[in-house]
């Protein structure tokens, strides 16, 4: 999992111009570490929070591998990210095109995108730009024209840091790196994980005053994860690195969990550790101040301010945040852009397509008998077509409009020319006396028409019986 958290995965960001970078803005160095952790001195590079994890079914928000995060937390900087992207502007590469000598710079005649754009066709460091908004303009020496580029993409971004590339003092700058920052706070949809791979999406950012709290230290939790997360899993390391944690920061140390530290005997053939059981060493850690043996604490219901009617194992887990955002992986569609061939919405989530809707979801529906949802899917929010069919022949190839030549005018009060009815007519029969109106999948039309490319005559058969 650690190669998917958010972490703070370099100390020379200032410097950097990776292609993409994502960057947790508040980490903290784990309270649980194993030897490995310190000897490659992780804490230069942390990659998550020590957050306060209570494991409790609270209104239900937290079922399925969900989890609630306290909106106050949030807040204060847990978990805030941010994401990097460079994009590189490279002159030479694009005379390759063209052959045309261009310059950064911006325009003098239109003054509008100067508040965008710097003189030297730069952006300003430190400038937010929304998307479709210009940020910086390339001038062609051969048409004398200024082009801007915009930003393209959902979300705005801060231009971060604007970097000159590889040109000395005589020669013309011809490559530009320019460093976007894009703010990524945790919002509902987000994925965080311990590290046991107890992996979940925060369900609801909750209010702090309505979060339970401890009766012994009135302290809220940073998340609450459901108990049903632990059974099948058996993430013991878990609770017991909450337990570990729990004691670790009562007594203001780092508490040490490598793995088999236990078996690690002396010369005696003794434990080098004061127990032999994990759970007699914390548990009276928790006992000395007061705690629970077991790392449970009496809690009260934050929006009834009741006492909940049993004890709730709570304690510190160094979570991560991961890379997966619903921001960049949200679809939606009402209507949008269709293909030109089949008249049915296109796929993509960047092309603002639909979610296909296929023939598993088609037997599911059909399974539930909702015959006119289905209706409504593949065929009215699909590729709806009207067709006119000849009723002699069977045919939908062969009509066409016939539009009169003459059109009827109206001379009161100069209006404009009423619309001439559109008439259909037959080819195949010279004659629009059969004509009929069908509703039909306009992709039906299309298997018409390349089965009469292949020399195969399609024919339909009307009536009007349901
Ligand atoms: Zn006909």
């Amino acid at each position: 999992m650690a190669k998917q958290t958010m972490g703070f995965s370099s100390q020379a960001l200032q410097f950097r111009t990776d292609n993409k970078l994502y960057h947790l803005q508040t980490p903290q160095s784990p309270i649980v570490r194993t030897a490995a952790y310190s000897k490659y001195c992780m804490d230069e590079f942390p990659t998550g929070t020590n957050a306060i994890v209570a494991v409790l079914a609270y209104t239900g928000y937290d079922m399925e591998d969900a989890m609630i995060l306290n909106k106050s937390s949030v807040e204060r900087g847990l978990f805030h990210g941010h994401i990097y992207q460079v994009e590189t502007f490279d002159l030479v590469e694009q005379r390759k095109f063209d052959q045309a000598f261009k310059l950064f710079g911006r325009s003098n005649i239109d003054k509008s995108k100067n508040d965008l754009i710097d003189s030297d066709g730069l952006p300003y460091v430190g400038q937010m730009i929304n998307p479709g908004e210009p940020f910086i303009s390339v001038h062609n020496t051969i048409t004398n024209t200024t082009k801007p580029t915009t930003l393209k993409g959902s979300e705005p971004a801060i231009v971060d840091y604007v970097s000159i590339d590889g040109t000395t003092s005589k020669d013309f700058m011809q490559k530009v790196n320019v460093r976007f920052r894009r703010r990524r706070n945790p919002v509902i949809g987000d994925k965080f994980s311990s590290r046991h791979g107890q992996k979940g999406v925060c369900s609801q950012l909750w209010p702090d005053i309505d979060m339970p709290f401890s009766a012994a230290t009135g302290m809220r939790p940073d998340l609450i994860i459901n108990p049903h997360a632990f059974p099948s899993r058996m993430t013991i390391g878990m609770l017991l690195e909450s337990i570990a944690a729990k004691g670790g920061s009562l007594h203001g140390k780092f508490m040490d969990a490598t793995p088999f530290a236990n078996s690690i005997k002396d010369a005696d053939g003794r434990s080098t550790t004061d127990s032999e059981s994990l759970v007699d060493e914390l548990g009276p850690m928790l006992t000395s101040y007061g705690f629970n043996y077991h790392g449970l604490e009496v809690m009260y219901s934050g929006v009834l301010g009741t006492e909940l009617a049993c004890e709730i194992f709570i304690g510190p887990v160094y979570y991560q945040r991961l890379r997966h955002m619903v921001s960049d992986k949200f679809q939606v569609r009402s209507t949008g852009t269709v293909d030109p061939v089949t008249r049915q919405p296109i796929k993509g989530r960047k092309a603002g397509g639909g979610i296909r809707f296929g023939e598993m979801e088609r037997d599911s529906v059909l399974a539930h008998g909702a015959a006119y949802l289905l209706h409504d899917r593949l065929h009215t929010c699909s590729d709806y077509h009207i067709a006119d069919v000849c009723s002699l022949c069977g045919s939908i190839l062969a009509t066409s409009f016939i539009q009169h030549q003459k059109r009827a005018t109206r001379h009161i009060g100069g209006l404009p020319p009423g619309r001439a009815p559109k008439k259909v007519i037959c080819h195949a029969c010279k004659t629009s006396k059969g004509m009929e109106t069908v509703a039909m999948p306009f992709i039906f039309r299309q298997l018409a028409v390349e089965l009469a490319a292949m020399n195969v005559k399609m024919t339909l058969q009307l009536s009007d019986q349901a």
